[in-house]
């Protein structure tokens, strides 16, 4: 048996989503007449409680896009030391947008309101970097998988609006805090001005991002897409995949990360593992007491052919998806406790 766990982003479409994909109807996406993209479109703004959508080849465009929406170069925005877009968006926010970001060294990828209020600039003190931005992860990417307390984003929210700051949140796996703490896409509509939501990752479609704004927000989102590059044509294939995904992936999400837990129990009683990190959705970190012992256990993960990630000082990493089945999930905890 073959095990993939270096990412939920190595899924396949779905039988039942490959159907669904190929019977679809379709149009040019640039001239805005892919019927498929404008359902899609709808269908997501309107979950989320927001005026308007727009679909992304990808996260990182879908926040690479919303950081230009909110600033103007020169200007700065908050976000965690962990934050996806400082750390794997290759430097688009300089790139893109002219903009440095203040990072917070919060818990886990998530910042306090608290912390927040500390870093943003006087508004008179023209010798700082204009704070133009705050940017939440949920759930955390780098920070394994942590989901934001309502209360903190509330918090966050409420300190933003008295600021006048815009709020935006790098949802790529929002489908799984919301699974896990069930909180509603209304809640994050109405707290944060801008979302980015993934669905090619927990929700199995095999590309897509969509971002989430007011419809003036949208309109011009739209033009910066083009921009980048990322008008595409009779995308409305893929369209049909993530609504196909939101529908019939989204409500069985919760199996993800019972077995994550479930994983994260087996790596706990392996000997010489020190640390384990608190799964609270679909994601497994951990770490050895030494690299000898780590490189006994990926010595001993490959022979079993399970593939799973390592992200540096030491830190090893499960995550599992809708394409890792209950056979696979057996085996995988049959091989961990082999492991001695
Ligand atoms: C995956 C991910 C993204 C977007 O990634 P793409 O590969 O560009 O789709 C953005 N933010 C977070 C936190 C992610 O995990």
């Amino acid at each position: 048996m073959e095990v993939n766990l270096i990412s939920d982003t190595v899924t396949r479409p779905t039988a039942g989503m490959l159907a669904h994909m190929m019977e679809t109807p379709v149009g040019d996406d640039v001239f805005k007449e892919d019927p498929s993209i404008n359902a899609l479109e709808e269908q997501v703004a309107s979950l989320f409680g927001k005026e308007a959508a727009l679909f992304f080849p990808s996260g990182t465009m879908a926040n690479q896009t919303a950081i230009k929406l909110h600033t103007q170069p020169g200007e700065q925005l908050i976000c965690d030391h962990y934050a996806h877009i400082f750390n794997y968006e290759g430097g688009g926010v300089s790139f893109n947008s002219g903009v440095s970001c203040a990072l917070i060294e919060g818990e886990r990828g998530r910042i306090t309101a608290e912390q927040i209020k500390q870093r943003i600039n006087p508004s008179d003190f023209y010798h700082s970097p204009k704070t133009a931005l705050v940017a939440l992860e949920n759930t955390t990417n780098k920070g394994g998988g942590a989901c934001y307390d309502p209360e903190e984003i509330k918090r966050i929210a409420a300190l933003c609006k008295e600021e006048n700051l815009p709020l935006h949140l790098d949802g790529a796996r929002l489908w799984n805090a919301m699974t896990a703490t069930k909180t509603s896409p209304a809640f994050y509509g109405e707290m944060f001005d801008t979302i980015s939501v993934c669905f090619s990752k927990g929700l199995g479609a095999p590309v897509g991002s969509a971002l989430l704004g007011t419809k003036e927000q949208i309109d011009r989102a739209l033009r910066i897409r083009k921009m980048l590059g990322g008008g595409m044509r009779q995308a409305g294939y893929l369209a049909a995949a993530a609504s196909y995904g939101i529908t019939h992936h989204w409500p069985r999400m919760e199996e993800d990360h019972q077995k994550a837990k479930a994983l994260g129990e087996a790596v706990k009683a392996v000997d010489g593992v020190r640390y384990l990190a608190p799964v609270d959705t679909n994601i497994v970190i951990f770490e050895f007491t030494s690299e000898a012992r780590e490189k006994q256990f990926m010595e001993h993960m490959q022979k079993c052919k399970i593939q799973l990630i390592s992200m540096g000082s030491g830190k090893l990493r499960f995550v599992t998806h809708l394409d890792y089945s209950n056979d696979q999930h057996a085996y995988v905890l049959q091989c961990i406790k082999q492991f001695n």
